[in-house]
């Protein structure tokens, strides 16, 4: 497989029978496997414990996704434990078998992608089209970091070595130790794969924390991995709260690295807490860390303004507003600024809000506390600016809001500065275009942006100003796809790890510099 270059996995063609159809059949197909109770994997063990998390589907609260088993202290020692001793084999097993799992794990999971995507449908409420573009990626993480893992393995390519005659000199990349790897919920699929597989490419183990809203599909991709044969103990499942499993493994001493993707303020904790050394600890702690975003698109008069406002809505409630990279702000200049605000209005109205399983555009936010959260920034949104659509709670069995969109929001406003992370737009108004990127560049954050002109000149400076970590011009701010755009962000949006990237892996591992006299 390795031999083929890498390429991304298309999109699924929903508006194609057979696809509506298969995807249809999966969703069947789930819906008669719900309400299973799914043990923690540790090595070659499989615990049901007494205590259990209750995963719901948040478009039907009713409904049961799953109940999965709870990690307390001594499970995650015991899971720690575990990896130590399979560190010690999985180093020495060569890169390029290391890949092998993930190809495998590839393959299968193109063949029961519509599955896979079903279980998000499910359990995080993603539309069609929004899971079947988290299993693409998926894919393409796996495909990606398996590539990845045997080049850095093979060559020098990357970091050539001055030559110094008499002696042979070889850099290679060793994997580091024991990892925790704590995805988030949002891309359930995708980012905990990707996260998982980047590691245990690179010759780590690891202790897998999926997010508690999210932990069936994290265990199918469990389930997966044994399927295609990953020894025993390189991945251990161990779902478990966030103070009480998380807090431990961040300042276990055994630790070597943490990769965690999720909020601003939990990353803030984990990097803090993992700062401690604690007795017995021999290595300074790795902390890969992707946080939130207060992503934002800039329009100027010049800007094909339809596609733009087409961007803008898409960007800020795709997966209702729940992605690190949706666009929650807009700016845009005051000559078109009226015309605009019409636009993105009426897009905004023609979201239906519905179960995603009957794939409406605009499903459930994620659960109770994001729900009461969101209104609440809606109520602040209120005082702060115009409300233009939207502004409550939308009908139905579940974690439902209306896309809602503020207009004349002051850049300095919560609305404007605080991440939501919901199915809310605030929209601001700039006198020039060179206002709305000062406006854009107010922020703590800096993940993703975009920027509408067709200005070259204009288009030459905002590429070098907008400060954030993706930048596009001219489309939306969300969908990056593996190795045509890597993915991270600046200041508090994260450490810049850019998944996806040809860096990735490297964050996985140390460099080993080998001198021999010849
Ligand atoms: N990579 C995703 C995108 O470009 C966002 C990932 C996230 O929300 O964490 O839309």
């Amino acid at each position: 497989t390795q031999a083929v270059p890498f390429a991304n996995e298309a999109f699924v063609d929903f508006t194609k029978e057979e696809n509506r159809a298969a995807m249809q059949a999966a969703l069947n197909k789930v819906k008669s496997e719900l309400g299973q109770t799914y043990p923690l994997h540790i090595g070659t063990e499989t615990i049901v414990t007494e205590q259990l998390i209750t995963s719901i589907n948040p478009g039907n609260t009713g409904e049961v996704i799953g109940y999965v088993s709870k990690a307390d202290q001594s499970l995650a020692e015991k899971a720690m434990q575990t990896a130590l001793t399979t560190f010690e084999t999985w180093k020495k097993v060569p890169a390029a078998e290391r890949a092998q799992y993930l190809f495998k794990a590839a393959s299968l999971m193109r063949e029961r992608k519509f599955e896979f995507s079903a279980w998000m449908v499910l359990e995080a409420g993603k539309n069609w089209a929004e899971a079947d573009a988290d299993t693409a990626e998926a894919i393409d993480f796996m495909e990606f970091y398996a590539r990845e893992a045997i080049r850095l393995s093979e060559n020098n390519e990357h970091m050539p070595l001055t030559p110094v005659a008499g002696e042979e000199n070889r850099l290679s990349y060793i994997p580091l130790g024991v990892g925790v790897v704590i995805p988030p919920w949002n891309f359930p699929l995708a980012i905990t794969v990707g996260m998982t597989t980047a590691a245990v490419v690179s010759g780590n183990t690891v202790l897998l924390k999926p997010a508690s809203t999210t932990p069936v599909i994290a265990h199918q991709f469990m389930a997966l991995m044994e399927e295609v044969g990953l020894p025993a103990g390189v991945i251990n499942y161990i779902p478990g709260s966030g103070a009480e499993v998380g807090d431990y493994l961040t300042t276990h001493p055994k630790t070597r690295f943490i990769s965690f993707t999720g909020s601003k303020e939990v990353g803030l904790r984990i990097n803090k807490l993992a700062s401690e050394t604690a007795p017995g600890q021999i290595w300074i702690k790795r902390i890969i860390a992707e946080m939130g975003g207060k992503d934002g698109i800039v329009v100027d008069e010049t800007a094909d303004l339809e596609a733009a406002a087409q961007a803008i809505v898409a960007s800020a409630f795709g997966f209702q507003g729940q992605k690190c990279s949706a666009g929650s702000r807009a700016f845009i200049v005051e000559s078109v600024y009226d015309e605009m605000l019409g636009k993105i209005q009426a897009l905004t109205e023609q979201l239906q809000v519905g179960l995603p399983e009957e794939n409406f555009t605009t499903g459930p936010v994620i659960d109770e506390g994001s729900y009461n959260k969101i209104l609440d920034y809606i109520e602040i949104g209120k005082s702060e600016g115009r409300l233009l659509t939207g502004g409550d709670k939308a009908e139905g069995n579940g974690y439902y809001i209306q896309p809602t969109v503020f207009a004349d929001v002051h850049g300095r406003a919560r609305m404007m500065q605080e991440e939501i992370f919901g199915p809310v737009l605030a929209i601001g108004k700039a006198k020039d275009w060179q206002e709305a990127i000062a406006l854009y560049n107010d922020t703590e954050f800096g993940l993703t942006g975009a920027f509408f002109s067709t200005d070259e000149d204009r288009i030459a400076e905002a590429l070098n100003n907008m400060h954030c970590g993706n930048l596009y011009v001219n489309r939306k701010c969300t969908g990056a796809l593996v190795g045509a755009h890597p993915f991270g962000g600046f200041n508090m949006s994260g450490t810049d790890s850019k998944a996806g990237g040809y860096d990735y892996l490297l964050l996985f591992t140390q460099a080993k510099l080998t001198s021999r006299k010849k």
